[in-house]
Order: structure tokens, then C-alpha cells, then sequence
């Protein structure tokens, strides 16, 4: 969905649209949509500036950082964007433009692209490190057992090598 700036009655307009998990194409490799993506939001034109402002709900599956097993999060965000031409970007002070709080991005002067905010503020609120629990065990490197729900006997062959260590740092000290 783009939202052309010519159709804003008087600069500004309220947008809201449901998007089906496929009609986002793929966000990255991590993660993937669960449920359909409700964004609603307005957009208000203020001189050569375009202020974005709006909610996000959806549910997104990312893999555990340790043993890749698929976790479901809910995805409840706000977000408040800022966008500028290539040319007022340039004019303005660089130094402006990061002391301000709002995330100030360029665009082409015609049109707001509400997919490619949805994509972003998704992958913004993901969290770069998941785990499935808190204290996921992860896969055994040697054998590739998922250690949370089986033993194997790798795991017992990398833990001597820890209790020597410290055997020989009790064995120093002394
Ligand atoms: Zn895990
Ligand atoms: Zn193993």
C-alpha cells in the first residue's frame, strides 16, 4: 500500500489495512509471519516533511537462537517515523536531523510506502536474541540432539575437560 502524498486532503489522511502473512513477501531469514498484520496510522504532511505516525499488531515466529526450534511472538508496536526528500535532507543540517528523537528517512516526494514500514518496524521489534525458554539447553554440536528433550553421551566428554581445568587452578593455588 502507498499512500500518494497529492491525495491527502488538506496534507493529511488516516490509513489502516490488514495485510495476509504472504502479502508482505519475506521480512528476512529469521523471522516469518504467523497471522495476518493489522496496521492503522495517519500521515501528515508539514511543509517538505512527512510526519508517519501508527500501530502495528501481528504474531511472528523467529527460531531460538540455540537449538532453531520456531517461537511465536506477539508483535504490539507504535511507531513514529519522519520523512524527508533527498534534497531537504541534504539541505538540512546533518547534526538537526540525529538530535531529533524521530527516525528520519528519505523518500522519493510522492508517496509514503506503508509495506516497507510495516516490514521494518516488525523486524525492529523482534528481538535480535530469542530463546524458546530462558534456559533452552540448545543442540549438542557433536551429535545435533536437541539437549532439551534427549541426553547424549557428547555432552558428558565436554564437560570433563571444564573440571580438569579447575582442578588444576585448586592444584596452583596451593
Ligand atoms: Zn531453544
Ligand atoms: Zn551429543
Amino acid at each position: 500500500m502507498r499512500i500518494e502524498l497529492v491525495n491527502l486532503e488538506h496534507g493529511r489522511g488516516d490509513f489502516a489495512h490488514v495485510y495476509q502473512p504472504d502479502e508482505l513477501g519475506s521480512l528476512d531469514d529469521r523471522v516469518t509471519l504467523v497471522e495476518p498484520t493489522a496496521v492503522n496510522g495517519t500521515v501528515r504532511l508539514a511543509g517538505t516533511e512527512v510526519f508517519v505516525n501508527g500501530h502495528i499488531r501481528t504474531r511472528a515466529a523467529v527460531e531460538c537462537d540455540r537449538c532453531l526450534k520456531q517461537v511465536e511472538l506477539p508483535v504490539d508496536a507504535d511507531f513514529e517515523l519522519e520523512y524527508v526528500t533527498g534534497q531537504t535532507y541534504e539541505s538540512s543540517a546533518a547534526a538537526e536531523l540525529t538530535e531529533n528523537d524521530l527516525s528520519v528517512s528519505v523518500f522519493d516526494g510522492q508517496a509514503i510506502d506503508v509495506d516497507e514500514i510495516v516490514k521494518e518496524q516488525i523486524l525492529l521489534a523482534v528481538p535480535t536474541r530469542t530463546l524458546c525458554q530462558p534456559d533452552c539447553k540448545g543442540i549438542c554440536p557433536e551429535c545435533g540432539i536437541d539437549k532439551n528433550t534427549g541426553d547424549c553421551n557428547c555432552e558428558k566428554k565436554e564437560v570433563d575437560p571444564r573440571w580438569a581445568a579447575l582442578k588444576n587452578l585448586t592444584s596452583g593455588k596451593s
